[in-house]
């Protein structure tokens, strides 16, 4: 007689464990139990679940097991950034990046990711050299912060070490074509048996993708980004395929469509590319698209990697540019490239994926 593969707890929601445990004529709130000890406590081995009886533990060790992540490789950057490589338990390799903030406020960031590569093309971005290789599932976008707080010793004892406040899904992938999975990662980062972690504390930046926009508003009060980076549809044809799909008047729609609370505003990024989406004239624009809706801008230098023909523009046209969009009273930033001694800067993400890579031309 063969005997049936063992389950992966980490793999099941509440109702799934609840499901298991009863084929192991266990009760219901065991569920809540083990879910906790694998999502908020980053508990890997059932023989520590000091919770359950002892017989319990050797009948769920012989029949399940939690399966993990492990860290292949983490990398220290002068300013203190980290920038994970997380294995996943079927191999291949996620990104995660810890960005602590240096300022009074304090709030340090994780940035993390929603699938392993990408299939929205953006002609700038590493990620996109890839292609899409698999959607995470819900518990492994989840796991990224797991694991992240296990190094940075808070999973255990909040105050061991420096910790993550604010969650941004701004790492590899398009999170709104991996919708479901995203949306209950995101419900279960925010609950209390998991990393308890508000959904104002947490951003999803999207490409564009604009019939859910709205609809992710609806299903998570989480903040949204978008990545805008051009002002006219030639442009952004151009060095975002998708756009093609959904142009930039479909794209701000969605927006004006995302329920907002007071005080709340969309953060608009904008890679700012030398010679094709930097001139006065395009910060000028971005200004006018910008009008009436809550926003601000987040203006990110390009970081340049092999797989790109673009360039960053030069100091002097990155302050012009963000000169006119702050004097017409829209709250601009320009993102400092964080870790870009590590590459773990925006869209260096991926470099670490052993997977075959293409060069992202633009074919007119
Ligand atoms: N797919 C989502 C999540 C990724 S967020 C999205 O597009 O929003 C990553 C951010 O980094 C995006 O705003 C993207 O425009 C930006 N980006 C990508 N490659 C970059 C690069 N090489 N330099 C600077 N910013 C980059």
């Amino acid at each position: 007689m063969t005997e049936s593969p063992k389950t992966d707890l980490a793999a099941l929601d509440l109702e799934g464990l609840a499901a298991f445990l009863k084929t192991l004529g266990e009760p219901k709130y065991r569920a809540g139990q083990i879910f906790r000890w694998i999502h908020r406590r980053g508990v890997t081995d059932v023989a520590m679940m000091t919770d359950l009886s002892k017989a319990l533990r050797e009948k769920l060790s012989a029949r399940a097991f939690v399966g993990a992540m492990s860290i292949a490789r983490v990398e220290r950057a002068a300013d203190g950034t980290r920038k994970y490589a997380l294995r996943t338990k079927k191999g291949d390799v996620v990104e995660a990046v810890f960005i602590p903030d240096a300022s009074a406020e304090g709030r340090n960031t994780l940035c993390i990711s929603s699938q392993v590569g990408c299939a929205i093309d953006c002609k700038f971005c590493l990620t996109a050299s890839l292609g899409l290789l698999r959607n995470l599932e819900a518990h492994e976008i989840v796991e990224q912060i797991t694991r992240v707080k296990e190094d940075l010793g808070t999973l255990v004892d909040p105050e061991a070490g420096p910790p993550i406040q604010n969650i941004v899904m701004m790492g590899m992938g398009e999170p709104l074509q991996n919708y479901s999975n995203v949306v209950s990662a995101l419900k279960m980062i925010s609950s209390q048996d998991c990393h308890n972690i508000s959904p104002r504390r947490i951003t999803v930046s999207t490409s564009g993708l604009a019939p859910r926009i709205p609809r992710l508003g609806n299903d998570v009060s989480v903040n949204l980004a978008v990545s805008l980076n051009a002002t006219t549809d030639a442009v952004r044809d151009r060095i975002m395929p998708i756009n093609k799909k959904y142009n930039i008047e479909q794209v701000l729609d969605a927006c004006r469509a995302f329920p907002m609370k007071q005080r709340q505003r969309i953060t608009f990024e904008y890679v700012l590319l030398a010679d094709e989406n930097d001139s006065d004239a395009d910060a000028r624009r971005l200004v006018k698209l910008l009008e009436g809706i809550p926003a601000k801008v987040n203006v990110i230098p390009f970081n340049e990697h092999p797989y790109s023909p673009f360039k960053r523009p030069s100091a002097e046209r990155i302050e012009s540019f963000q000169r006119i969009v702050a004097d017409s009273g829209v709250a601009v930033f320009v993102r400092t490239p964080r870790g870009d001694d590590i590459s773990a800067a925006c869209g260096q993400l991926g470099a670490e994926v052993d997977a075959p890579r293409k060069m992202l031309r633009i074919v007119d």
